[in-house]
């Protein structure tokens, strides 16, 4: 049946009774929508950068106008994913409950290598961020690296702190504090707003360190097979812009 190819078999046939009719509306999400739109949804994988890129973008664009789809989430994707992924972009976002990749950037199971730490930090010392970084796009083949930071980070702000008051944070908090610290001193003098300014500083720390200091992504940067950019996601639009 060529319309289960991508709607679940059980959405199908719960919804069999309703195509009967003649209205071919499934289920999907939280939105009804044709049988055509669920199957013109399903995109297929970016084969440069450029497309990932591209592809990332839309589907936050969907998702800043509410016509997100919520695609691949179906019990086909599903088994289909189990027996291996190919992510087409791999993410590193801050811990913040509010930056969820798969949702801000209305993809689905299989589409996104995500790797989240307070701060969206890039430290070269911690083998598990680049580690994973490094195997989203090497062993699984992402063909977008993006560091995303965002608008009223609490590990932007705490970092601001600790460089204008001293503020010490308890345990390891500290640690990641204070490797944002040098985001805020390349901020300081800049006009504007400090932890905007920090916050853009400290994704383009990260995406200069990736590019610089990773030699196996710089390497795959140079073959054109990996593009490394910076963000910024805006909590309250829920845009995500470019910055690096
Ligand atoms: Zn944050």
């Amino acid at each position: 049946m060529q319309d289960s190819k991508f709607i679940s078999r059980r959405s199908f046939v719960k919804f069999t009774g309703a195509a009967a009719l003649g209205a071919s509306i499934i289920k999907y999400g939280d939105d009804l929508m044709t049988v055509g739109e669920a199957r013109a949804d399903e995109t297929p994988r970016p084969q440069t950068p450029d497309e990932a890129l591209k592809k990332l973008m839309a589907g936050n664009e969907r998702f800043v106008n509410s016509l997100k789809k919520s695609p691949r989430r179906t019990v086909e994707v599903r088994e289909q994913v189990a027996l291996g992924q190919t992510p087409f972009a791999a993410i590193l976002a801050c811990a913040d409950s509010r930056v969820a990749p798969e949702i801000i950037f209305d993809q689905g199971l299989g589409d996104l290598f995500v790797v989240r730490v307070a701060g969206n930090i890039v430290n070269t010392a911690n083998y598990g961020i680049v580690g994973s970084l490094e195997y989203g796009a090497l062993a699984l083949g992402a063909q977008v690296i993006m560091v995303l930071g965002h608008s009223r980070c609490g590990a932007v702000s705490s970092a601001i702190e600790a460089v204008e008051k001293g503020t010490e944070f308890p345990g390891a908090i500290d640690d990641i504090v204070y490797s944002i610290g040098p985001a805020v001193a390349a901020a300081k003098d800049e006009p504007g707003d400090l932890l905007d300014n920090a916050t853009v500083a400290n994704v383009n720390i990260g995406v200069d360190t990736l590019n610089g200091s990773v030699r196996v992504l710089a390497d795959r940067v140079r073959e054109g097979k990996l593009k490394i950019v910076g963000a910024v996601y805006d909590l309250f639009t829920g845009e995500v812009k470019i910055v690096a």
